[in-house]
């Protein structure tokens, strides 16, 4: 399993010969990572050429790109307006879950308030996530978070919150990441959670990662309640973990309440599978398609629907 773990498919991935990106469908990808592995930036060069390659072949033409302020500043810096440098935290023991590159310079685990309003105010960071409290066992309304909802909405960034599944048997030595969990929580990616912490910040745009998998009655029913919520389906394209017939009951019983406005895609690093999926879900319409791959993503930040031409 280890060999097929997302990120090692981004590396290995081949781009294939492409008949153009323009005949493709235009994408905004809400979920990517920056390395999370630890080593030197610059060794991590190949990887991001061959990531900007493989944007251009699918036609991607915007990334909320995650990541520990190292890496994350320098892949924006060679990226530009292609993408939306978003901030990879809590940690635990200093490093990132599950791949383990250190975080902050301090050692910390959390982001340094003062340091993020410097970054956030430079154009430095412009969202924030990928959050995982679950990784540490948290709800996201622990006040542990508070701070930085309320910087979210100081500023009116967007939210990107892991809810559901990390690797499997996550708390356990079973756990196939280089980075063990231990403090990971199933019960902390019910997306119920999220109920407190949205009517506090209720000008915050979140967005559910991975839409809080299995709980798609959970998920629809915060959509139904909370009008600045998203459902974003990164992961379960990865068919190794999740069965494509899983994946797809997941993804039509959301569409099937309403809610098709209101699913992102994001990649996880799995990019051209991820894509594929969307557009060989029979159950889906072709505005469907458009918006979940484009369209509304284009809305949550507040692009104007050009980006999607
Ligand atoms: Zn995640």
């Amino acid at each position: 399993m280890r060999k097929l773990l997302p990120f090692a498919l981004l590396l290995g991935a081949a781009i294939p010969a492409s008949a153009g990106s323009q005949e493709r469908l235009p994408v905004i990808d809400v979920h990517m990572h920056a390395p999370s592995s630890p080593g030197r930036v610059e060794d991590f060069q190949p990887e991001l050429h061959s990531w900007i390659t493989m944007m251009d072949n699918l036609n991607v033409r915007l990334s909320v790109l995650s990541g520990v302020p190292d890496i994350l500043f320098a892949w924006h810096q060679e990226t530009g307006d292609r993408v939306i440098p978003s901030l990879l935290f809590p940690c635990e023991n200093g490093v990132s879950f599950n791949w383990g590159r250190p975080c902050f310079e301090d050692g910390g685990d959390w982001p340094d308030i003062d340091r993020l309003r410097e970054d956030i105010e430079a154009g430095r960071i412009r969202a924030l996530g990928e959050m995982g409290p679950q990784y540490l066992g948290l709800s996201p309304s622990d006040e542990a978070f508070e701070p930085y909802f309320a910087l979210a909405e100081e500023y009116d960034l967007p939210v990107f919150i892991h809810m559901g599944p990390g690797p499997p048997f996550s708390a356990y030595e079973e756990n196939p990441f280089d980075v063990r969990s231990p403090n990971y929580r199933a019960a902390a990616g019910n997306p119920l959670l999220l109920e407190e912490v949205l009517l506090r910040h209720p000008r915050v745009r979140v967005v559910v990662l991975h839409a809080g998998w299995p709980l798609a009655d959970e998920m629809v029913l915060m959509l139904y309640q909370h009008p600045q919520l998203y459902a974003e389906v990164g992961l379960l394209q990865w068919t190794d973990i999740f069965p494509r017939d899983e994946y797809y009951s997941f993804l039509r019983r959301l569409v099937r309440a309403g809610f098709a406005d209101r699913i992102l895609f994001g990649s996880d690093t799995m990019l051209e599978e991820g894509i594929d999926a969307i557009l060989e879900a029979d159950f889906l319409t072709d505005e469907q398609k458009a918006g979940i791959l484009c369209k509304n993503a284009a809305e949550l930040l507040r692009l104007g629907e050009e980006i999607c031409r």
